[in-house]
């Protein structure tokens, strides 16, 4: 236990690789909205090793038919907030999913 909420997953897994999981945003911008989170400890995605980091993606990818099936989104923003002054609050790697709706547009421009 080293205090990181990454590190000791308490919510579904919702799909897995042997690289990373993926489970739901616990503050979620639209339903739907989860993160693919690496199985290690680091605190950009972009430190990654390769494999992993590959990993990472495939797992969005196949994140992303599951949630085309479960919720029929019109569309997907695919997000990461690296470092403090662009937003990033968890220390722990991890890519935002987040399906989007008519009703619920994109707000990055
Ligand atoms: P970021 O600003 O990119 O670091 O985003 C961190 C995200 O993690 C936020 O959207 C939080 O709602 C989410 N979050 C923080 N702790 C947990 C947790 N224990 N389970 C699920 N999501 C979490
Ligand atoms: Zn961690």
């Amino acid at each position: 236990m080293n205090g990181c909420p990454f590190c000791d997953i308490a919510e579904p897994v919702l799909v897995r690789n042997q690289h990373a999981l993926a489970i739901s945003d616990k503050n979620p911008i639209s339903p739907g909205h989860s993160l693919i989170v690496p199985t290690v400890h680091v605190q950009s995605i972009f430190a990654l090793p390769l494999e992993r980091y590959q990993g990472c993606f495939e797992l969005l990818r196949t994140l992303k038919e599951r949630l085309e099936e479960s919720h029929s989104p019109a569309g997907f923003n695919v997000v990461v907030n690296g470092g403090k002054a662009a937003g990033q609050t968890v220390d722990h790697a991890h890519i935002h999913l987040v399906p989007r709706y008519p009703d619920n547009p994109c707000i990055i421009h």
